[in-house]
């Protein structure tokens, strides 16, 4: 590897950059998108209140929709270059510039939609079934589902 690649390699300090301010865990890289978003979306009423929606509205969601999007929330995966490696995350935006990451929870898989498990084979479970036959309450229109 160059000496020019290796200080690109791991840039912890971009200025003015337009980028997401995502990082790398581990190693505090930034790090570069490798998938689209995954949308998280939840059966819970549960779930939704803990986002700010009250409680007659996701109850009224579940009832209404099945399965409510949650927004801002996704599973996305991020190359590493000191990982080597992609990486998935639970991406929540807390505003344009913020950004919670955190390890995704094994439940998440089976609440994101049209996603591939790293490690396993893309079934199709009950909840993206149901998911599919529900209305698409936030507008995605980029929804494909993997089967
Ligand atoms: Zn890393």
């Amino acid at each position: 590897m160059g000496k020019l690649e290796s200080e690109k390699r791991c840039n912890r300090n971009r200025k003015r950059s337009k980028r997401r301010q995502i990082y790398c865990p581990d190693h505090g890289c930034y790090l570069d998108s490798a998938s689209r978003k995954y949308w998280l979306y939840t059966e819970s009423p549960e779930q939704l209140r803990q986002r700010g929606v009250s409680r007659r509205v996701a109850l009224m969601l579940i009832a209404t929709e099945t399965a409510v999007k949650l927004d801002n929330e996704w599973i996305e995966g991020f190359w590493c270059p000191e990982c080597e490696a992609v990486s998935w995350y639970h991406i929540q935006m807390i505003d344009q510039r913020e950004y919670r990451i955190s390890a995704v929870a094994r439940e998440l898989w089976e609440q994101a939609a049209g996603v591939i498990h790293p490690e396993g084979n893309p079934s199709v479970g009950a909840f993206t079934r149901r998911q599919a036959r529900a209305n698409n309450y936030g507008g995605i229109k980029d929804f494909r589902f993997v089967v």
